[in-house]
């Protein structure tokens, strides 16, 4: 895929603006998540793009927990975060960053506002601050603490620093504009009293800052350049930009916002995926039907195939969905070379080669990969019984239908033409052993043209076959029939999921790892599962099938 993205993207020419410039020397960006769940696609797109313009620059990219808000935050997210940052390759040193490392500053910043005159502690309720507020089209009115003294000010914010007030008794308020059109400058709440013990500060506070107080300073701090983030920031920049000029920082921090990411036929949204873990729909945060990195991880999603996803699908201002499909190419491209090839049975059926002598075994010399000749060859056994898939037999079969049927030849990949003379079925009608007939002068290799087949089925040995559960998944929610049912709730596809238990694949899959990834020929990628499998029960996701109805332009 020589394909270079060219032109630049939008967040490039406003870099590129500001070196000519100079206002900056050294580009710093960052991710910072709020550890609160785990990460999915959307995210890698933030992480890449954030962790993509450093690399591009010469520049610094850091990983800081916007941890600012203690009630739904976890140190387990924060682990996983950590996880999947590095699982993507963003570097981020090693240095984990944590807003409430800087609770301190925020707290001298917030004197320095009262010190200008920029800051009040307000003593108004919570639903009276929403009434003074005002509405888009009506102006706010001013709190009537607005003008506070100084030294009042400063003795009341330290006392609420100090526990002498109850939870939301007061507030500290920026001094903007009440009747600004923008609701976010009508002296927007930056400190309030909770008491909550905090993962990382535990009781040292009982005051915490709020979002848009807190995020352009932890920017400024840490020297982040171009703070990006998504499109529902872009009426919150005036009070980002309010922050970092009234506190003064001499290279002010300057946000970007650009637009999600959005998948068709996926759930993103982390309220929905924790709505499904918590009702047990899915198993955990990284079930492979999911979009959290995790899960793509878990179900054999190399981190290349995102990176690349990524730069196909672009960086803009304009909301829009990228096509899941899209997705999905981009791994199967990915793994093309990388995963080695072999025959795995998913649904069998059993063949028995009536005229192979009974204790005779062969070996057959298969290349590992067509697509890598440095990968070699494999020997595969063969006998008189195998394993082929159940719809590579029909008793009936339709037109244009080339595989097993009475009277069909087809050939075997890598080893022989087998003829079909007759089958068995079990009292319910359903065929329990294909019988077929070889032909020794077919033999792969030998150079046979007698006639043709038009048919090539995979097959598996029977008497070497290992066995293995083999996991296929659908789209989580059909979005052609709706995503979301009337009352709200998601339309899940109840073919989500289908477990096949009676898998049989070659011999050379015994001992496969956890991530091991090979493509089961004719039917797509199969990853070893991380959580389930073990050595006396190998378990296997499909990544994707091989058929794409992806069109790459
Ligand atoms: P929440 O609703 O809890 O805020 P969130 O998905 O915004 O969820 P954060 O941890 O706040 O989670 O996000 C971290 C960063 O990832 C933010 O900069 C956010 O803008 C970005 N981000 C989140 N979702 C997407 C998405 N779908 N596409 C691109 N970036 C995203
Ligand atoms: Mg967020």
């Amino acid at each position: 895929m020589a394909d270079e993205v060219v032109s630049r993207n939008f967040i490039e020419q406003i870099i590129d603006k500001d070196l000519e410039e100079g206002k900056y020397e050294k580009i710093i960006t960052r991710f910072p998540p709020e550890p609160n769940g785990y990460l999915h696609i959307g995210h890698a797109k933030s992480i890449l793009l954030n962790y993509g313009l450093a690399v591009k620059y010469g520049g610094q990219f850091n990983l800081r927990f916007d941890d600012t808000n203690p009630t739904k935050e976890k140190e387990e997210f924060v682990q996983s975060i950590v996880e999947d940052v590095k699982w993507l390759g963003a570097d981020f040193r090693n240095e984990i960053l944590f807003a409430s490392n800087y609770f301190d500053k925020m707290y001298e910043a917030a004197i320095k506002l009262i010190k200008k005159g920029k800051a009040y502690v307000c003593d108004l309720s919570a639903d009276e601050i929403r009434e003074y507020r005002g509405t888009l089209k009506e102006p706010g009115k001013n709190s009537p603490y607005r003008d506070r003294s100084v030294e009042e000010n400063l003795k009341l914010f330290e006392e609420m620093k100090d526990g002498v007030y109850a939870d939301g008794e007061k507030v500290l308020r920026a001094k903007i504009d009440m009747s600004s059109p923008n609701i976010n400058m009508r002296d927007p709440i930056i400190y309030r009293i909770a008491r909550m013990t905090h993962h990382n500060t535990g009781d040292k506070w009982c005051i915490y800052p709020m979002y848009d107080f807190a995020h352009p300073i932890e920017d400024a701090i840490e020297g982040v350049t171009h703070s990006i983030c998504t499109l529902e920031f872009e009426d919150h920049r005036p009070l980002y930009d309010w922050v970092v000029t009234e506190l003064e920082y001499p290279h002010p921090p300057k946000q970007i916002e650009f637009a999600k990411l959005y998948l068709t036929n996926v759930v993103t949204g982390k309220r929905y995926i924790k709505k499904l873990v918590d009702d047990g729909i899915v198993d955990g945060w990284d079930d492979p039907r999911l979009v959290t990195l995790s899960a793509l991880r878990r179900r054999g999603y190399t981190p290349e195939a995102i990176r690349r996803f990524m730069e196909l699908s672009g960086v803009s201002k304009a909301n829009s969905s990228s096509d899941n499909a899209m997705l999905e190419y981009c791994v199967r491209e990915d793994l093309k070379p990388k995963a080695d090839r072999v025959m795995g049975v998913i649904d069998p059926v059993k063949v028995v080669i009536d005229n192979y002598p009974e204790d005779m075994t062969e070996e057959f010399e298969i290349e590992n990969n067509p697509d890598n000749p440095d990968a070699g060859t494999r020997k595969v056994s063969f006998s008189r019984e195998l394993y082929v898939e159940r719809d590579d037999f029909m008793e009936e079969p339709p037109k244009k239908y080339f595989r097993l049927f009475p009277g069909n030849e087809v050939r075997l990949k890598g080893a022989y033409f087998v003829k079909c003379v007759g089958f068995d079925k079990d009292d319910n009608g359903n065929v329990t052993t294909v019988h077929v007939t070889y032909d020794p002068e077919t033999r792969s290799g030998s150079g046979f043209e007698g006639r043709k087949v038009k048919g090539t089925i995979h097959w598996v040995d029977a008497r070497t076959a290992v066995n293995a559960e083999v996991r296929l998944y659908e789209n989580i929610v059909d979005e052609e029939k709706g995503k979301l049912n009337d009352d709200g709730s998601l339309n899940l596809n109840p073919n989500s999921l289908t477990v096949l238990s009676d898998a049989k694949l070659e011999a050379c899959l015994m001992g496969a790892k956890a991530g091991d990834t090979f493509q089961f020929i004719r039917d797509g990628y199969f990853c070893v599962d991380s959580k389930d499998s073990s050595d006396e029960k190998l378990v296997f996701n499909r990544v994707v099938g091989l058929k794409s109805s992806y069109k790459p332009q």
